[in-house]
């Protein structure tokens, strides 16, 4: 009977039944092993190349140039650190796209350590950093960092959150960026190494050596404890570039010890005397960050030290209204979604930035004390007819008044 019966032919290659090793049978049409085989490489293929959305091109390596451009568009001032920054990143690239011959050189990678006062800009620009780039990038927060066996996240949890971002791409997680925030959380609390045990410590900092150096971590994918029955996914860190910043209160003093002792003859005595005694940070050393608690194993791995300025009037004025997403800018726009055109008179300008350096909230100030402003207005126009609203020194001073950010100053300063 089979004989008679008209012969089946793949829909994709056309061959006959009888010229192919098997044939799948769909609701109108066949399909062949071969072809089958064949479609699942070019699926395979197109995956691979979309989970690899961090592949870099040469032509797409943005220079220190560019990538400082962008960081002016968000952050004011800290001319230094966005130096450092777009140096340090641009040389990450360059790394990453090097292929070492056999006898080259080979590019160590130059993590970074900004020291700055908090409040100045190290997360934004962390984050705007994130914005040029095309590698995986997670921020990460020190403190919650414990030992090993102790309540609080691994060491390993910082690069859990690099595996997320990256889609769980190992290969494109490897070469990601870390920014660790708040570093100086875990330095050791005096200069002695400790003879008991110092849980957020040097014991962290330790670990954090290991991820800093470059080894392979076996990191929990989904974060949280380590325990036995967990699949770990091995990462290796040679390649990943780790930004780290702190505030590291009280280092002036180390700083200005360190000068002072080092006034020995005439040419350093007329060194001194040109010191900045106002901005002590800026002449920041390695030593310091030891002097402060940093084990210098840790410090001999962030070979690039830069610093924050701490943020003057006219900073706090311009990043009012400056940055291409301005404080100033956002209440605009989310009025603007209202149909209402929101504008500011200078003096109310001014008024904000002097309460925020009065309640020395700094540029974190700046937008709970706008908030504080613009909240009845915020409540009031959205059901009502008026398309305009202009905040005069008189409405502001009005608002601030009974703002809860003014008391809580009040009650921080009294404390
Ligand atoms: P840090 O990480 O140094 O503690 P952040 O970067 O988190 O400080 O800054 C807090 C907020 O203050 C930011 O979201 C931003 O709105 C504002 N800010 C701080 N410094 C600057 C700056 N240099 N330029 C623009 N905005 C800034």
């Amino acid at each position: 009977m089979a004989k008679f019966q008209k012969q089946q032919h793949c829909a994709f290659c056309g061959r006959p039944e009888n010229e192919v090793k098997m044939l799948f049978t769909g609701l109108n049409a066949h399909i062949c092993a071969d072809c089958v085989e064949k479609a699942h490489e070019i699926v395979a293929e197109e995956v691979s190349k979309k989970q690899d959305n961090f592949t870099l091109e040469k032509n797409e390596l943005p220079r220190p140039k560019q990538i400082k451009e962008v960081l002016d568009q968000y952050v004011i001032g800290q001319d230094d650190a966005k130096r450092y920054l777009s140096v340090s990143v641009y040389n990450h690239y360059k790394r990453l796209m090097h292929k070492p011959g056999k006898d080259d050189v080979e590019i160590e990678k130059s993590n970074i350590i900004m020291v700055g006062a908090t409040g100045t800009g190290k997360t934004l620009l962390a984050k705007t950093i994130a914005r040029v780039l095309k590698v995986p990038f997670a921020i990460v927060d020190a403190t919650v960092l414990t030992e090993a066996g102790y309540v609080g996240e691994d060491i390993e949890s910082i690069l859990t959150r690099l595996l997320q971002v990256a889609d769980y791409n190992v290969k494109a997680a490897e070469r990601g960026i870390v920014f660790i925030d708040e570093i100086d959380k875990i330095a050791r609390k005096n200069d002695n190494p400790s003879i008991t045990r110092d849980v957020s410590g040097e014991g962290v900092q330790q670990g954090l050596l290991k991820l800093l150096e470059g080894s392979i971590v076996n990191v929990p994918p989904q974060g949280g404890r380590k325990h036995p029955e967990q699949k770990l996914t091995p990462v290796n860190t040679k390649n990943i570039l780790f930004i780290c910043g702190g505030a590291f209160d009280g280092i002036e003093k180390k700083i200005a010890q360190r000068l002072n002792t080092q006034v020995v003859g005439y040419t350093a005595i007329q060194k001194v005397a040109h010191i900045d005694r106002d901005n002590l940070l800026q002449y920041v050393a390695p030593q310091d960050l030891k002097s402060f608690g940093l084990i210098p194993e840790i410090v001999g791995r962030l070979p690039i030290l830069t610093y924050l300025k701490p943020l003057d009037r006219t900073a706090l004025r311009n990043i009012l209204t400056e940055p291409k997403n301005s404080i100033v800018k956002q209440y605009q726009k989310l009025f603007e979604l209202d149909d209402i055109r929101l504008t500011f008179d200078e003096e109310a300008l001014n008024y904000i930035v002097d309460k925020a350096i009065e309640f020395k909230l700094g540029a974190r100030g700046l937008r709970s004390i706008t908030e504080d402003i613009m909240i009845d207005a915020m409540f009031e126009f959205p059901s009502s007819h008026e398309k305009q609203l202009h905040i005069t020194l008189s409405y502001a001073q009005s608002k601030m008044e009974k703002s809860s950010t003014k008391h809580l100053a009040e009650i921080k300063q009294s404390a």
